[in-house]
């Protein structure tokens, strides 16, 4: 049996390589890969045709030069990057690469898309909760065309028992996920920031049974595992992604220890199972009209603040920390919203920024050191 320690290791080994994973994964199937682009997209398609989804959510990559021919300077950093792992030929193994078009720079980065992989674009209706039916036919109606279109690329016939198969698959990872979190949450001092951050991560490059698997013998072990003493600061993160490790270090050095995710990257993806239906593509539909608590799926009502600020009493946090993704206005936007939410329930709170093209982290030192001394 393995020990925490080295199950980690092979997650890490995962989260760091993913050109690797996805090699070992075509030699061992005989099957290729299709890029998913932030932030979300019904995978259970792409699973049940055999092919393993990549998750694409650059890298940090300081001078970015190329990108700059295609996107303006104001262009959110994951996009920048992404952009320049494009022209890098950094993607061109990939079978196909889906798009999901819900802000600008989405909508931009579709149209210029210069990867040798066949791109597939499709859009997830935003009137989601005043119309629900109507939403619901229509994702239906554009998860059939990228089924289709997925379906001539690759050459293979997506049945509905096999969709229905990847659906089950989904959701016992996204259980499995949560599972994580929460026996984290319980035992902070256990697994480093890092540690978490790359079990989850893996997850974008695994085929989602084998994370599932690994991830439960890690679960079983943590919730056997001896309570590790932890004195600092319990905090909720909310956000595209918490990335690179030299800003989880950062956290670490000021005694934080993220109780709960809500990060585009890691729980939104997983915070809710997509519902049972006879048909699985509206199976799919449904769970995004039911989808709450992000700027990209929008509500009215602005749901994410009360689900930060319960998180908040779930998990006993101290805090709430913002990281935001350098110029992603869907999130910018809702900033202002967010701190009158917090103010009224009286939620301290911090803003960070996420840039994956800086080298320097101490803007983010300094807030956050500031703010561990500030609780
Ligand atoms: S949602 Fe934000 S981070 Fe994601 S692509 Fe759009 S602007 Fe960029």
């Amino acid at each position: 049996m393995s020990t925490i320690k080295e199950l980690i290791a092979q997650f890490r080994e995962v989260a760091d390589n993913p050109k690797k994973a996805m090699d070992d994964y075509k030699k061992e199937t005989g099957k290729g890969a299709v890029g998913i682009m932030p932030v979300y997209c019904p995978e259970e398609i792409v699973h049940a045709a055999g092919y393993l989804p990549m998750g694409m959510w650059g890298a940090q990559k300081k001078n970015i030069s190329k990108a700059r021919s295609f996107l303006p300077p104001f262009a959110c950093s994951v996009m920048q990057s992404v952009m320049e792992l494009q022209l890098d030929g950094v993607y061109d193994e990939l079978d196909a690469v889906i798009f999901s078009v819900p802000c600008d720079t989405l909508k931009c980065m579709s149209q210029k898309w210069k990867g040798k992989a066949p791109q597939i674009v499709f859009t997830h209706p935003q009137n989601r909760k005043m119309a629900m039916s109507a939403a619901n036919v229509f994702a239906r109606e554009e998860y059939a065309i990228l089924k289709q279109k997925l379906e001539d690329i690759l050459d293979v016939r997506i049945s509905v028992k096999a969709l229905k198969n990847s659906i089950a698959v989904y959701n016992e990872n996204r259980a499995a996920c949560r599972e994580f979190s929460d026996l984290v949450a319980e035992n902070p001092g256990l697994i480093s920031l890092k540690d978490r951050h790359a079990v989850i991560k893996a997850r974008w490059f695994m085929e989602k049974s084998r994370h599932t698997a690994m991830l439960k013998e890690l679960n079983d072990l943590i919730r056997s595992a001896d309570k590790v003493p932890f004195s600092g600061k319990r905090v909720v993160v909310s956000g595209i992604l918490l990335e690179p490790d030299e800003v989880l270090d950062i956290f670490e050095e000021f005694g934080f220890a993220i109780v709960a995710d809500d990060l585009a990257q890691e729980t939104r993806n997983f915070r809710q199972d997509v519902p049972e239906d006879a048909d699985p593509l509206m199976a799919l539909a449904k769970a995004w009209t039911a989808f709450d608590g992000c700027s990209l799926a929008t509500d009215a009502d602005k749901p994410k603040g009360d689900i930060l600020i319960n998180a908040v009493k779930k998990y006993n946090a101290d805090a709430v920390i913002v990281c935001m993704m350098k110029f992603c206005d869907p999130e910018e936007f809702d900033y202002p919203i967010l701190l009158q939410q917090f103010a009224a329930a009286g939620v301290k709170n911090l803003q960070i920024e996420i840039d994956q093209e800086t080298t320097s982290f101490e803007q983010v030192r300094t807030r956050l050191q500031t703010f561990s001394e500030v609780l």
